[in-house]
């Protein structure tokens, strides 16, 4: 790795098809990405789910890279794994196999809509993401938001359940 390398945040969730086993997966597919290197993993969670009712649970958790890779290279070696894990994109925020969102790429502010938006703009409303990520990085600034610490008193954590990853 040489300097141009950037810390990015990627957010994981699953809840079809053994989440368990899909998130701890793709942990080992973030680790093989090129130019990249999986720094740390946070544990997993258990959440209730966004959006549609009747759906299972949800495991989230986050993962620490470093990368090469450019926001949308990056982005395209995401969205690769999520379609090798059987990932079909029906209904907004319906289940699926894995979802790996690009919370934060260094400290940037990249604004791309619809394609890529960083910080991922709904990451700061979410204690699925806060929690693990401040796991990892508890004295993280978000780009445009502030103190991951003080992001966190705003957030209930009640269907929030802390889990051992496979
Ligand atoms: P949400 O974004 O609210 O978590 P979602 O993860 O279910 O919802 P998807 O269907 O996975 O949404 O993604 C829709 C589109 O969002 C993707 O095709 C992607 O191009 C775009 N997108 C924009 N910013 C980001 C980001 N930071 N990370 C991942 N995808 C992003
Ligand atoms: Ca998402
Ligand atoms: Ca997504």
């Amino acid at each position: 790795m040489n300097a141009l390398t950037e810390r990015v945040f990627v957010g994981l969730g699953s809840n079809l098809d053994e989440p368990l086993w899909q998130v701890s997966r793709a942990f080992d597919e973030l680790a093989d990405l090129d130019e990249t290197r999986l720094l740390a993993v946070s544990p997993c969670y258990r959440s209730a789910p966004l959006g549609p009712p009747d759906q299972s649970d949800y495991v989230n958790a986050v993962a620490m890279l470093e990368t090469e890779l450019a926001p949308i290279a990056l982005l395209d070696a995401l969205q690769a794994i999520e379609r090798n894990h059987g990932r079909i994109r029906e209904i907004h925020w319906g289940p699926r196999t894995l979802d790996l969102d690009l919370l934060m790429y260094g400290d940037r502010i990249i604004d791309l809509p619809p394609r890529l938006r960083v910080p991922h703009p709904e990451m700061v409303n979410r204690a699925f993401v806060l929690v693990p990520l401040h796991d990892l990085a508890p004295d993280l600034n978000v780009p445009g938001h502030g103190k991951l610490d003080a992001l966190l008193e705003n957030q209930s954590r009640e269907g929030l359940q802390r889990l051992a990853c496979l």
